[in-house]
């Protein structure tokens, strides 16, 4: 089984790898568990992050970051294509100031890859949408 965070209610579900393509609902709150990406915090985060068995993208923005506004629609493409393979999470630097200096975040948008709680890599600046999927399949 693989476990992910629900967009809407951010409760951790668990469901068989084979269901991804079945359109699951959160057992809480009956919401669409993938293809969209979940605002979190460093709680939330952290226990996202312990728990799920996927590779998680965290995407680093602000609502006064220009660029990071302009890739959101690009994230949420990918993260509707590639639901079931990532979790794909958004941290608001300015609601989560503490966390974006643990993570040591410079400039953004900056997208950072964990696995295990241990980061794959990250990249800073908009990706588009066909290197933003290279980027995450580490091609
Ligand atoms: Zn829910």
């Amino acid at each position: 089984p693989i476990v992910v965070p629900c967009p809407a209610c951010r409760s951790l579900n668990r469901l068989p790898r084979e269901r991804v393509d079945d359109v699951p609902v959160c057992a809480t709150c009956r919401g669409h568990l993938l293809g969209a990406p979940v605002a979190l915090d460093a709680a939330s985060l952290d226990r996202a992050v312990s728990r799920t068995t996927l590779p998680v993208v965290v995407d680093f923005w602000a609502a006064w970051c220009g660029p990071c506004r302009a890739m959101a629609p690009t994230f949420a493409a990918v993260a509707r294509e590639l639901a079931g393979e990532f979790v794909f999470a958004k941290v608001d630097t300015e609601a989560a100031p503490a966390l974006a200096a643990r993570f040591e975040i410079r400039s953004i948008p900056c997208l950072v890859l964990l696995q295990g709680g241990r980061e794959l890599r990250r990249v800073s600046g908009a990706l588009p949408h066909a290197q933003l999927v290279q980027w995450l399949r580490g091609r």
